[in-house]
């Protein structure tokens, strides 16, 4: 069933366990993601980019609608670091009311002011904002921030951050990064338990890919009660496609598709339990 992002986050935060939003292009990565939660009991959300929305466009959003619907289980959809008002208008128009509206490149006063622009324009759509404080590096489709951009998020600048833009939802630079871990990742526990204290709305993790189960567990304790996922099931994605096409007798595309959407949702499912969403559907 289609429910809001701020009743999945809001019931996480509250009983101590963390949403699984998770990137998908196509049909394939709807049905793993949706099966898995299914089969786990667990709440989800589904995700789309910029750059997958650039690909699939309002068909992609109808389908990634379509599913939460007919899901078993209390599914949101939400857009993904949105830096275009126009690309936050063309969403809304189609239903799309959960957003994260991404200034984080910007300065923070022009950040302060987009995302106070694109808070009221989706809260009158009766939808919900996540936002960033601080700059995330490496890459996701299209987006690449070099190291050197970094910035994490400051405790109290997040204070003013919530109060002048009325986000919903606060997206957390403590270490995290997207994309692949170059080296061992380190996160900030301590600044996180520094913004958990100062701020009351959920707290999200990006880069959850490749992020040791401990780091994971910990950040759940700190009160983190969203985490996005992209690498690990575009990875199992791509492995399955070429495993299966280099078989002397690859299958035909049907049968090739059913093997990536279970190699997708075996990345899902482990998620799932590893945030502690199972059963809580
Ligand atoms: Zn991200």
């Amino acid at each position: 069933m289609l429910i809001s992002t701020k009743t999945l986050l809001t019931t996480a935060q509250a009983e101590n366990y963390a949403i699984g939003a998770f990137n998908v292009y196509n049909l394939e990565g709807v049905r793993a993601v949706i099966a898995a939660a299914e089969a786990e009991n667990s709440p989800a959300m589904l995700q789309i980019h910029p750059g997958s929305l650039k690909h699939g466009g309002l068909p992609l959003v109808a389908l990634c609608l379509a599913a939460a619907r007919q899901a078993k289980v209390p599914f949101s959809v939400h857009l993904d670091h949105s830096s275009a008002a126009q690309d936050i208008k063309t969403a809304l128009q189609a239903g799309l009311v959960s957003i994260m509206a991404d200034g984080s490149h910007l300065k923070y006063d022009d950040n302060v002011t987009f995302t106070r622009q694109m808070t009221t324009l989706v809260h009158q759509h009766g939808g919900f904002v996540e936002a960033e404080l601080g700059r995330l590096t490496g890459t996701e489709d299209d987006l690449t921030v070099p190291e050197h951009q970094s910035k994490l998020t400051d405790s109290d600048q997040a204070i003013e951050f919530v109060n002048q833009t009325q986000i919903d939802a606060l997206a957390v630079c403590i270490g995290n990064v997207h994309g692949r871990y170059h080296r061992p990742p380190q996160l900030d526990f301590q600044r996180l338990e520094a913004i958990r204290n100062n701020v009351a709305v959920p707290l999200v993790l990006h880069g959850a890919s490749g992020l040791p189960n401990s780091m994971i567990e910990k950040s759940i304790e700190f009160g983190v009660c969203k985490f996005n996922v992209n690498t690990e099931i575009r990875g199992a994605y791509l492995t399955s496609l070429k495993e299966n096409l280099s078989l002397p007798n690859s299958p035909d595309l049907v049968p090739l598709m059913q093997t990536a959407i279970t190699a997708m949702q075996a990345v899902v499912v482990k998620k799932l339990r590893l945030f502690k969403s199972v059963g809580k559907a």
